[in-house]
């Protein structure tokens, strides 16, 4: 039996790490078409927690690529991320709020807004309301671009994110549609649908987020993200000073630049006829 099993285990491994292999291979291989800027000057960044923004997966180096540009942006935090920190929740809470502020003036970003939800009690608070205070927030601000969460990026084992994720996606288009909260229009707001929306995802988990446009960044872009990411200092105490740095030349080497991140992109007018190739022509750089 011993023999029997010896000999038949080497010939199973190799079929599937082959298996493995060709999976692997067109995604190692795959080079992203690089995105430009869209047109427009406001830019809404809806994100569970005070760090969501700057770190390996994506977002700090695009924003900062957009206030260079003469976008004025936004950040939505929307939990009061208390247990992110070693030093008790209340103090956690306020610290973060605060390094929170410091990391988005460092991309540029013009105000902070906290919604204060309790840190891993989302699913508590009902989805319309989440929404409802997301369509709430798209009417008054008015953003061109909206970025986070990818609602369909489902192996994200976090709670507050993937609550987060699905009601500002649901929020992107809802918001432009008059009979979704007509009290908001009673009040002097108009609808409005945002034209473009990023979103990413933490990949160490799985393959929920397939991203289908890289961003190229400039090296004033990745250090701006990279002093956002270690303002941090509650959560990112003893990071390596250059982890930001790293992370975008290696996303960057795979699409062909210096420095990227990538993201998964659609715009909210693709389902008008023809406008989606004039779009697409504006928003990638072939
Ligand atoms: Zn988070």
């Amino acid at each position: 039996m011993r023999n029997q099993h010896q000999r038949s285990m080497p010939k199973r491994r190799v079929y599937h790490c082959c298996l493995l292999l060709l999976a692997a291979a067109p995604l190692a291989a795959q080079k992203l078409p690089l995105g430009a800027n869209p047109e427009g000057k406001r830019l809404l960044i809806i994100q569970s927690h005070h760090d969501d923004h700057t770190w390996e997966f994506g977002f700090g180096g695009f924003i900062a690529r957009l206030t260079r540009s003469g976008y004025e942006a936004w950040y939505v935090r929307t939990t009061n991320d208390e247990k992110d920190s070693g030093i008790g929740w209340g103090r956690g809470d306020q610290i973060n709020h605060k390094e929170s502020v410091e990391a988005t003036r460092h991309l540029g970003i013009k105000e902070v807004i906290s919604l204060n939800w309790r840190n891993d009690h989302m699913d508590s608070v009902p989805m319309n309301e989440v929404r409802a205070h997301y369509i709430l927030l798209i009417r008054k601000l008015r953003p061109d671009v909206l970025m986070t969460w990818n609602p369909w990026g489902h192996y994200d084992r976090n709670p507050d994110h993937r609550k987060v994720a699905r009601a500002a996606g649901e929020a992107a288009w809802m918001a432009g549609l008059a009979n979704v909260h007509p009290e908001h229009l009673a009040a002097g707001l108009k609808p409005h649908r945002v034209p473009y929306v990023y979103y990413s995802q933490r990949s160490d988990y799985g393959r929920g987020q397939v991203p289908n446009i890289a961003i190229e960044l400039s090296a004033e872009d990745v250090r701006r993200k990279e002093a956002a990411f270690h303002a941090h200092q509650n959560v990112r105490r003893g990071s390596p000073k250059d982890a930001m740095d790293k992370a975008s030349r290696e996303t960057g080497e795979q699409h062909g630049v210096r420095y990227a991140e990538v993201f998964y992109f659609r715009d909210e007018w693709s389902h008008l006829p023809g406008l989606a190739p004039l779009l697409e022509e504006s928003v990638v750089k072939r």
